[in-house]
């Protein structure tokens, strides 16, 4: 993040009493705040149901963040908290003499931000609101952040933009994808347009694959209502996966501004070869977790968690190839996996260079290992590139080593949480890191295809246990093209 200062600006959190403004917005303020990021003219309005006075609301704040009342205490005094249901139309003239007070009160100026951390059915409703009872500002700008997931499917995604967009335009919205937050996210830009040594080869005549793993050890907690409707396709695949997939995939953009950038992701996303039925059939498949081990402990079968019907026929893991229709990648496949309940917490892509066009080691009896580019993006942060070697001694035998660039200690430590970064540019007026509604339309015609594949054919689930690497219908997937996933944890390389 460079070290600018953002603009004055009013916040104001819709779900403030929530999850997710406690366990990400607050701590992310904070930082900003204590880095000097934060406009001096910045305040915060806390909305939510519960009745809670200034001083709770407080409390809350100061609790999320975990530091003492007086270290604390100028941070605090920016945030006011009105108890408000956001279907209530009084509620809002309200809110609205509290938000033009606040704007006088700290110099604002009329810059607004509305962050909807609220269940979806009420963005559009919050929309209309703001903009009928006159909480947008005439004076400066006026920005909606809002949450994920943005829709269930392109209909509902639709008219629920439609909804929004009465209110405000494509500029005014930024649509959370946290995951383009992420560090090593926004670094796949910087590892193919920074260095002379990737770009020439980041096609289909170098590249053999490229596979994209997002895996969680968590199963669906206390989420199960949520996602019975929404399975590893739609919760996973639709948002973070095909985001990734676009910025490993798009063209070098003229310019790195956001227009550029976002034009060469919809561009990639056009590419994409959406499936007839037969297709989805032979190159996705679907999994649902077993009881099993995480940890050495023991957790249930998704069917037996919460909220979780015993039958259930919702997918917790997914995997696919993907293939994009132009000259740069015809001919190359994307593999994805995401799923609940595996062995380990990590996300990663592994770009996978072709074989040299001849093995001079193989009259020694040698394979060699192919060249793979790796991007750690969770827990782990770094880039590994994996070569061949000398081993050392006497003889020419190679051996594979790897060029390790980790993000750890002492930088990794300070690396900024995803919110704060995407807070930083909203206020900034940067939307290169928020979703367009291009991106969002495109992504779930890829994936309606599917989900209306997999919603009239029932699978036979559980088919993985908790704590494994998913079921073998994933192995067969890459097997079936002579590939394999490049599980990198299990890899004894030695580092250079
Ligand atoms: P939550 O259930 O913890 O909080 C919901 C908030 O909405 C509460 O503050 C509640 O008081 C408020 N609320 C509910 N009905 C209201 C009404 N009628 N009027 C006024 N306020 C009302 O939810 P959450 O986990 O914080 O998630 C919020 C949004 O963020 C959702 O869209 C979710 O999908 C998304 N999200 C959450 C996380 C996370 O880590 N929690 C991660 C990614 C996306």
């Amino acid at each position: 993040m460079s070290n600018q200062e953002t603009p004055s600006v009013l916040l104001t959190i819709f779900g403030a009493t929530g999850d997710l403004a406690s366990r990400k917005l607050f701590p992310s303020l904070y930082n900003l705040y204590q880095k000097g990021h934060l406009s001096k003219n910045f305040a915060c309005v806390g909305v939510a149901r519960r009745n809670l006075t200034q001083e709770e609301f407080r409390q809350r704040v100061q609790d999320s963040i975990g530091e003492d009342a007086e270290a604390l205490q100028p941070f605090l005094d920016r945030f006011s908290y009105h108890s408000h249901d956001v279907a209530d139309r009084s509620s809002y003239k309200a809110l609205k003499q509290i938000t033009d007070e606040l704007d006088d009160r700290y110099h604002i100026g009329g810059n607004r931000i509305f962050y909807l951390a609220m269940a979806p059915e009420f963005f559009g409703t919050i929309a209309e609101h703001l903009k009928q009872d006159g909480l947008k500002s005439s004076d400066g700008f006026n920005r909606l952040v809002i949450e994920k997931p943005f829709g269930h499917n392109l209909p509902s995604a639709k008219e629920l933009n439609d909804h929004i967009r009465e209110s405000f335009n494509e500029e005014e919205i930024y649509r959370i994808d946290h995951y383009l937050g992420k560090e090593m996210v926004q670094n796949i830009e910087v590892i193919r347009f920074a260095n002379a040594l990737f770009e020439p080869l980041w096609n289909n005549r170098h590249i053999s694959n490229i596979q994209i793993t997002l895996a969680e050890e968590l199963g669906v907690e206390e989420r199960g209502g949520y996602y019975e409707k929404s399975g590893a396709i739609r919760d996973m695949v639709q948002n973070h996966i095909l985001q990734m997939v676009s910025l490993l995939a798009m063209e070098p953009p003229i310019r790195l501004t956001t227009d550029e950038i976002r034009s060469e992701k919809v561009k990639a996303l056009r590419a994409l070869r959406s499936l007839r039925t037969e297709e989805v059939r032979d190159s996705f498949v679907r999994g649902q977790y077993d009881a099993g081990e995480i940890r050495a402990n023991a957790v249930p079968a998704y069917r037996d968690e919460d909220h979780v019907d015993t039958d259930s026929n919702t997918e917790t893991f997914v995997a696919g190839k993907l293939t994009i229709d132009n000259f740069r990648w015809a001919g190359v496949p994307f593999y994805i996996r995401t799923g609940k309940r595996m062995q380990a917490k990590s996300t990663k892509i592994v770009v996978q260079f072709k074989d040299i066009p001849m093995n001079l080691y193989a009259e020694q009896g040698e394979t060699l290992n192919p060249n793979l580019l790796i991007i750690h993006i969770q827990p782990d942060e770094g880039i590994t590139l994996h070569l061949n070697a000398k081993k050392s001694g006497e003889s020419l035998e190679t051996t594979p080593v790897k060029l390790n660039a980790a993000n750890t200690a002492p930088t990794g430590i300070n690396t900024p949480e995803a919110y704060e970064k995407l807070l930083f540019d909203c206020m900034r007026g940067d939307a290169t890191n928020f979703t367009h509604w291009d991106e969002v339309a495109l992504s779930w015609q890829f994936v309606d295809k599917i989900s209306s594949v997999w919603e009239a054919e029932k699978e036979s689930f559980p088919n993985y246990k908790a704590g494994t690497p998913g079921p073998v219908v994933a192995d067969e997937l890459l097997e079936r093209d002579g590939f394999h996933w490049w599980d990198i944890e299990s890899l004894e390389l030695k580092d250079c």
